[in-house]
Order: C-alpha cells, then sequence, then structure tokens
C-alpha cells in the first residue's frame, strides 16, 4: 500500500502490531489530526484530549504560534550540532533562564536525557564542590517515581515491569518513602555521601499523588541544612500544568536543579533542559556531556514560541481556575457513586480513583466508554485514570467534558 493512502482504524492498528516493538498498550484509537483541546480519528469523529500526551500538549495540539516558529526555522537552519555556535540557542537560553530565574541551561531532548544530565550534573558537583571523594556520592529519590526509562534511571525504579531483566542496575541511589520527611531527614543524617534529592512534586505516572501541603519546603529546607541539592523533576509538573508556572511554586521552593521536558516545546518537538545556577552549572566542562541535537536551532525557536504561548495566554492562571472547577465538579458527582472513590491533583493535572481492584479492568473499561463518548483518556496504575487536557480549554468546554464524565461513569454505576 502507498504510504500516503488513508489507512483505516483497523489498518493501522494492525500495521503497529505487526511491525512495531509492543512496548506500548495503546488505547484503541487512531488519531490523525489536531487542533487545541480537541484530535480526530481517522474516521473523522472528534475527541477531548484528556491525556495531552502526558502533559506536553499544555499550549494544544498544533498551536499556530508554536508551528509558525517551528516551520520558519525549519526552513532556515535545522542544525549544526554544537561544534559550531548557532543564533538561535543563545536567544533560547536567555528566554528560559530569565523565565525561570536561573544562571544557566543545558539543552536536551528528551525528559530521561534531562534526569541523566541532572544526575551527572550533582555527582560532578559533589565530588569538585561538596568534596566527597569519587564514586562515594548517592542521590535519594522516592518510591514510585516516574523519571524515564534509561538503564540508570530504572535502576532507581520500584516497578516490576519496568525493571525486569535490565540489569544489572546502577548504584548510587536510596530509595525513600514519597512526602515523609522523616524518612528524608534519616536518609541525610550522619551521611556525607549524600549529593542530591530527586523528587517529583506530584507523582504523575504513580497516579498523581500531590504531597502533604509543606512537604516541598520541609524537603528544601532539609536538603540545604545538609548541603544537598534539591532536583526538581518538573517534566510533568511543569510549564502551568498545576496552576502555578512550576508545580514547586505553588510552596515557592526554589529547587537548585530544575528539570523540564514535555510542554517545553509544547508537544511539537522533542525539547527538555536543566537549569541550575552557576556555582552548580559550571562543574560542566567542554566534553563532559553533550547530546548531537540538544539545543538545535528548531528546538530553541520551537521552545520560545511554546514558553511565549504560556505566558501571553496565561496558562497558570487558567489550570487554576478550570483545575478547582473540574474538582468540584467531580466531587459533586462522588458524593453520590459507588465506582469512584475520590478525585486528586492539582491545577489541570488531576486523577480519579476507581472503586475497584488495582488489578481489575474497570478503568480501562471507563477509559474505552469514555473513547466512544468523545473523550481520550487513560488508565495511570491499574485503577487510576489520570486527567490532563490541554491547558487552553475553556469553562464551556470543561463543563461539556465533565458531563461526558459523568455519564460515562454512570454507566458503570450499579
Ligand atoms: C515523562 C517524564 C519523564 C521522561 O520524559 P521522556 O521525554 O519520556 O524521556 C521524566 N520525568 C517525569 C516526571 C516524566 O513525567
Amino acid at each position: 500500500m502507498a504510504v500516503l493512502d488513508q489507512l483505516t482504524s483497523q489498518q493501522a492498528i494492525d500495521l503497529e502490531n505487526k511491525y512495531g516493538a509492543h512496548n506500548y498498550h495503546p488505547l484503541p484509537v487512531v488519531l490523525s489530526r489536531g487542533e487545541g483541546v480537541h484530535v480526530w480519528d481517522v474516521e473523522g469523529k472528534q475527541y477531548y484530549d484528556f491525556l495531552s500526551a502526558y502533559s506536553a500538549v499544555n499550549q494544544g495540539h498544533c498551536h499556530p504560534k508554536i508551528v509558525d516558529a517551528m516551520v520558519s526555522q525549519a526552513k532556515t537552519l535545522t542544525l549544526t550540532s554544537r561544534a559550531f555556535y548557532n543564533d538561535m540557542l543563545g536567544k533560547y537560553e536567555q528566554f528560559a533562564t530569565e523565565m525561570f530565574g536561573f544562571d544557566k541551561l543545558l539543552p536536551m531532548n528528551t525528559g530521561a536525557e534531562a534526569v541523566e544530565t541532572a544526575l551527572k550534573l550533582c555527582r560532578k558537583w559533589a565530588y569538585e564542590v561538596k568534596g566527597i571523594s569519587e564514586n562515594d556520592a548517592e542521590i535519594i529519590v522516592c518510591e514510585n517515581n516516574f523519571h524515564g526509562r534509561t538503564t540508570t534511571i530504572i535502576s532507581f525504579s520500584n516497578d516490576p515491569v519496568a525493571r525486569k531483566n535490565f540489569g544489572p542496575y546502577t548504584k548510587g541511589f536510596i530509595k525513600i518513602e514519597y512526602d515523609n520527611l522523616e524518612a528524608l531527614e534519616t536518609a541525610l543524617k550522619n551521611n556525607p555521601n549524600v549529593a542530591g534529592f530527586m523528587v517529583e512534586p506530584i507523582q504523575g505516572e504513580a497516579g498523581v499523588y500531590v504531597p502533604s501541603e509543606g512537604y516541598l519546603a520541609k524537603a528544601k529546607a532539609l536538603c540545604e541544612a545538609h548541603g544537598v541539592l534539591f532536583i526538581a523533576d518538573e517534566v510533568q509538573t511543569g510549564i502551568a500544568r498545576t496552576g502555578k508556572l512550576l508545580a514547586v511554586d505553588h510552596e515557592n521552593v526554589k529547587p537548585d536543579v530544575l528539570i523540564l521536558g514535555k510542554a517545553l516545546s509544547g508537544g511539537a518537538y522533542p525539547v527538555s533542559a536543566v537549569l541550575a545556577n552557576d556555582n552548580i552549572m559550571n562543574v560542566i566542562k567542554p566534553g563532559n556531556h553533550g547530546s548531537t541535537f540538544g539545543g538545535n536551532p528548531v528546538a530553541a525557536a520551537v521552545a520560545i514560541a511554546a514558553l511565549e504561548v504560556v505566558k501571553d495566554e496565561q496558562l497558570a492562571e487558567n489550570a487554576e481556575t478550570l483545575g478547582q472547577l473540574f474538582r468540584e465538579e467531580m466531587n459533586k458527582y462522588i458524593a453520590t457513586s459507588s465506582t469512584v472513590n475520590l478525585v486528586r491533583g492539582k491545577g489541570l493535572l488531576n486523577a480519579i480513583v476507581i472503586n475497584d481492584d488495582e488489578d481489575s479492568d474497570t478503568a480501562w473499561n471507563i477509559c474505552l466508554a469514555l473513547r466512544d463518548n468523545g473523550l481520550l483518556a487513560k488508565p495511570t496504575h491499574g485503577n487510576i485514570i489520570r486527567f490532563a487536557p490541554p491547558l487552553v480549554m475553556n469553562k464551556e468546554q470543561l463543563l461539556d467534558c465533565v458531563s461526558i464524565i459523568t455519564k460515562t461513569l454512570k454507566q458503570f454505576e450499579n
């Protein structure tokens, strides 16, 4: 069949099944177009996107300003590698460091690469600034974390599906319970080899776990007291998703190292970054780290446009307002529901917990029914469904979505 022939949904699914590695289990829907809060399948059916590509498409699908920046830069210069300077990277670095309040930015492509970068940066800082002896540095992480898929990152995951048969694992990580300050204090105390504490301000993949109020601020204070870097992985929570530019802003926390990805490009292109001040970032010298595509001019142009959209369209404020409305409306439903236990989240990063076993297929079946009713969402872990629409949604659309969701949930009440 010719590459440009329009496939049916079933044909597209069959092709992926036959020729693609089975490393995902997609909801059966085949999308061919997106605009703003909507996507369309190959048969032309319209859906609200309530996943936003795991919060990469915060600015909405195919945002014209981001697409224009990408197309125009793609016609001019796409890649120089960092062997030479390009005329976009510096502009982007200035823009992003001013917006997030750091001295310097290190550009990468994917979230996992940015996490790896932060870990390497933390270790090098530990040896050259903090004075830990070589190879002894340890980094504290949290149980049920999700930081990506590289061999080092899965080394400190506790998801058996992500880990099993991928060993041997990278050493140098200490795992503690999330949202547990005592556990953090114990791990920090009497251990001069701790270099950093890496944490998701809300655990997204784990099921949108929002820590207790004050957790991030107190964790940051503990890190400071022990001379340990506080590393915030805001790949999913950052860029307006939770109702502030960064999720740490809810507690006025300034991380030592900030990791961004996903919505840094509005979902148009893989762009990630690590931000830190000079006292940390300056341990990285030419040759220590890099990436052929990291900091390419298309990425730089796209990221500037994507961040401008966040500011110009006040997406953080919108996420805050609509998020409160969403949880209010869902709570009204939950009050009379035996299918849904609770809704939780911040801004427009929310989840509902289904009243069934972790390994039941109720959440999956609800997502299939949501799809039939015109809204796309996916279970995170077992019985939890994440709801994360693009932040360019308006109130009327959100209420329309609430009615689709509640109508669908009613089909599952008994
Ligand atoms: C998605 C995600 C990553 C990994 O990003 P990729 O671009 O998929 O490599 C890392 N950390 C968090 C918190 C994420 O949500």
